[in-house]
């Protein structure tokens, strides 16, 4: 028994962090996985969160089951942080809201989910995307397909091609779209462009699936970063549905804190058809591991159930991509400096936005970079900024100089 498991498939993103730990180095530089880290290279506890633990502490929770659908404050207080707390799908009553493990579990039951209802229907995501969008939707039994997104020459949106494609896609199509920040080019829709996506989405009847990973760490702020969210399922009223993680936005990564939220549009009495939804989805998690986590999602709720720690955690926001576009100003400002070349002088260091730097660097440089001088970053060239620091920048962009110069 079990002699003939084959070998497993290796994620890149894990291999890499897997190497960087192995590496005796004491200078390593480890720009792989988004997870913030502060200027000294240290994970950071929000100071919004390290009031929720303190709260919690005095008033535990117990440790209970969860309702099958999640925390019920939960529940209702992340879809506001999507929403807008007076939107209007929410007081209609039109969201399916389940707790979710973090933002991946998000996706898996979106992908499961959809694939009741929609088994021949086609899945596009954009060409570049975080890995699992396609190894989950696949998983599920879709058939996936790229959609354009970026044009690695001209280091910007390819939009012309992205809307033929979406366009082109038969009728009915699940269209997966990053909220904000995308995940690993850093280049976001205009508000303008995103109202011309949406017309394509409505005209074509795609349903969209709308990730949203980095609320909070686009611009700063919770609201702007949450445009997209409301223009498609709310104010454009298309049905679809939100995935939403609180990793990143509350540094909860292990905690495995998120939300899937499916918004139900054209009907005039929703109520019924979203217990059908919450009921559905909540029976697929029931296949396959009950009930979601209790701990993280207390924690969540205790931040955004209290004013005082919504203030600080919204501060904590602007405390988090401040740094990493800090971070970006000294990568370029080096990168100049040192006279590293590059097409358009690094203007593209501060023109992306988010935790990823799509560097441009080739796999070739990334493997050298790894090798020579300690820097992991990914083969695509994507750079985690969460690993950069006041300390560590300076020496970084040295190694990204020869690297380029070779
Ligand atoms: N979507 C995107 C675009 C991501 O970048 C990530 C995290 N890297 C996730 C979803 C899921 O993260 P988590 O499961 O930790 O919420």
């Amino acid at each position: 028994a079990f002699a003939n498991t084959p070998e497993p498939i290796a994620d890149a993103i894990f291999a890499l962090t897997e190497a960087y730990n192995a590496d005796p180095n004491p200078d390593k530089i480890n720009l792989g996985q988004g997870a913030y880290k502060d200027n000294t290279g240290s994970p950071w506890i929000l100071p919004s969160v390290r009031g929720a633990e303190a709260k919690l502490a005095q008033h535990p929770p117990g440790h209970e089951y969860l309702h099958r659908f999640g925390h019920a404050a939960f529940r209702r207080l992340s879809a506001e942080v999507a929403f807008g707390a007076g939107s209007r799908v929410l007081a209609e009553g039109r969201v399916a809201s389940l707790q979710t493990i973090s933002g991946s579990g998000a996706v898996h039951l979106a992908a499961a989910f959809l694939h009741t209802l929609y088994p021949n229907s086609l899945v596009y995501v954009p060409d570049p995307s975080w890995s699992n969008h396609r190894v989950m939707f696949e998983a599920a039994g879709f058939a996936v397909r790229d959609y354009a997104y970026y044009d690695p020459q001209a280091r910007s949106i390819a939009f012309d091609a992205l809307l033929a494609d979406l366009r082109a896609a038969p009728a009915g199509s699940i269209v997966v779209l990053h909220a904000c920040a995308h995940n690993p080019t850093g280049c976001d829709l205009t508000p303008a462009q995103w109202s011309d996506v949406a017309s394509v989405l409505r005209d074509r009847g795609h349903i969209p699936v709308v990730d949203s990973a980095y609320q909070g760490f686009a611009s700063g702020d919770l609201d702007a970063d949450a445009h997209a969210i409301r223009l498609l399922l709310d104010e454009l009223a298309l049905p679809g549905v939100l995935c939403q993680s609180f990793s990143k936005s509350m540094g909860l990564y292990g905690e495995r804190a998120g939300a899937i939220h499916v918004v139900v549009h054209g009907i005039a009495e929703p109520a019924a058809v979203v217990a059908r939804i919450e009921g559905q989805i909540a029976w697929i998690a029931r296949k396959e591991y009950t009930t979601p986590a209790r701990y993280g999602a207390e924690l969540v709720t205790a931040v955004l159930s209290d004013p005082g720690l919504y203030a600080q955690w919204r501060e904590d926001l602007v405390t988090m991509s401040t740094r990493l576009r800090t971070m970006r100003a000294a990568i370029q400002a080096n990168l100049r400096e040192l006279r590293a070349p590059a097409d358009d002088n690094w203007d593209h260091v501060t023109t992306q936005i988010g935790m990823f730097w799509f560097s441009g660097l080739s796999r070739p440089q990334a493997l050298w970079l790894r090798r020579e001088r300690h820097v992991y970053l990914a083969e695509s060239g994507r750079v985690s900024l969460t690993g950069v620091n006041e300390g560590n920048v300076r020496r970084l962009c040295e190694a990204i100089r020869d690297a380029v110069e070779q």
